[in-house]
């Protein structure tokens, strides 16, 4: 008899089409993107036809199905140890909270004492709530601000901080005072400032679905002193760019000031078990929720750090060393300077950004009708640039699974797990100009 994996390894793909999102699927379809993947096999997915495909997303940081990460949840499983505790006081969040704010107390400079306290909750989304709900208890005041651009999730607050488009626009009226400022811009944060309001501001360091922008320098300076002189909330949503994606274990440690809370997920889980955390100071938790006893539940998940998803985590850190962050680095310098040379005499290449294992190829966009949403039948996405998903589209039949920017359609966005080979990176940069050279003869 079939085992349930494989049952719904069988008909899943189909229940998904009719139960969960047609679009989606056919999406995947019209452009042929590898969607029905069955195996893992070292770090890689194989789907049904056995093409084995790279996926740069940026979700799997340690490969699909690490093992020593599925090791440790397997043993855990196999344990007798409770996994909820009615009481709250949960052995496994408070492990993992030591642990992450250990380890984000130690950066680049050296010790700078910043962490004291997490929260946990399921996806990153939830981690940007609590940072909003902290920064209104914390200062009082009502309003928060994010950058444009941003990608802060779709729950009501976060969405709310979201960049304009289909992801916020449709769902206002939004909560009230969060709302956001040109990207990068410090007259505009200067003049967000005047009225004496903000409780907080939510910058990613660099943003990844916005295009792989990273602030500018005179930016963060800024964003440091401002906050610190009225007394609000610097948060870093770190959701993308923390736990050694971008070649450092956070991208702000080095910031002048070390942001008041640190928003990560993706990867904490291992790839395997959703978690988040918002990184704080245990004197800003206390003004919010330590007053009182009946405050102190105030803002809670059920789930929050249930023991199955902290053991996967403190997995994740075991295999997080200093030396696969600083491999993140250097491979990632070496991946960036050969984006750069291979594809600097096509006339579709812009620029390639971002640091570490997080980025962005800035493509030109062509006016061609053959090229064009319309002409494949998409009307309704006649107005953005093709050559970043023909691309995309071309490079699934060679082994690798990109995206574009969620918010920059023109930015193909390059996440590959950190343990990448060296040997695949090189093949990925030789399939990347081949196949970009094949659209430039097109246009
Ligand atoms: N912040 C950033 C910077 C993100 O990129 C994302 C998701 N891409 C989120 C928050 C939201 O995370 P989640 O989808 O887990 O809610």
């Amino acid at each position: 008899m079939a085992s349930r994996t494989e049952t719904i390894l069988r008909h899943g793909f189909e229940d998904f089409r009719e139960f969960v999102n047609p679009l989606i699927a056919l999406r995947a379809e019209l452009s042929g993107e590898p969607a029905t993947m069955v195996r893992a096999l070292d770090g890689r997915l194989v789907d049904r036809q056995g093409q084995a495909i790279e996926d740069f997303h940026g979700t799997q940081a340690f490969g699909h199905r690490n093992r020593a990460i599925t090791q440790a949840v397997r043993e855990f499983l196999d344990s007798d140890s409770p996994s909820w505790f009615p009481s709250r006081v949960n052995p496994y969040a408070g492990s993992l909270a030591r642990r992450l704010c250990e380890r984000a107390n130690r950066t680049l400079q050296g010790e700078r004492h910043a962490y004291s306290n997490a929260f946990f909750s399921s996806s990153g989304s939830e981690a940007v709530e609590a940072a909003i709900k902290l920064a209104r208890i914390v200062t009082g005041k009502k309003r928060v601000l994010s950058l444009d651009g941003a990608y802060h999730g779709c729950t009501m607050g976060s969405c709310a901080l979201m960049a304009k488009g289909p992801y916020r626009d449709p769902f206002g009226p939004h909560v009230p005072g969060l709302s956001s400022i040109p990207f990068a811009d410090s007259d505009a944060l200067a003049a967000a400032f005047a009225a004496g309001d903000v409780a907080a501001v939510v910058v990613e360091p660099i943003q990844l679905e916005g295009g792989v922008r990273p602030l500018t320098k005179e930016f963060v300076e800024l964003l440091c002193t401002l906050t610190k002189e009225h007394g609000a909330l610097l948060v870093a949503d770190e959701v993308q760019t923390g736990l050694g994606r971008s070649g450092k274990f956070l991208a702000s440690e080095t910031w002048p000031r070390r942001p008041d809370a640190i928003l990560l997920a993706k990867h904490l889980g291992g790839g395997l078990l959703p978690i988040s955390a918002m990184l704080t100071r245990r004197e800003l938790f206390e003004q919010a929720y330590g007053q009182n006893f009946e405050t102190s539940e105030a803002h809670n998940c059920t789930f929050s750090g249930s023991a199955a998803v902290c053991v996967a985590a403190h997995a994740a850190l075991d295999l997080l060393t200093d030396e696969l962050i600083d491999r993140v680095d250097r491979i990632g310098t070496a991946l960036r300077r050969a984006i750069q040379e291979s594809l600097a005499s096509l006339p579709l290449f812009a620029e390639v950004r971002g640091a570490g294992l997080a980025l962005g190829i800035v493509l030109r966009s062509t006016d061609h009708p053959w090229l064009s949403f319309e002409h494949f039948g998409m009307g309704d996405l006649a107005h953005q640039p093709t050559v970043g998903l023909l691309l995309c589209h071309r490079l699934y039949k060679r082994g690798f699974f990109c995206f574009v920017c969620g918010h920059d359609w023109s930015v193909l966005r390059i996440q590959p797990r950190f343990t990448i080979e060296e040997e695949r990176l090189a093949e990925f940069v030789r399939a990347l100009q081949e196949e970009l050279s094949y659209l430039c003869q097109l246009v």
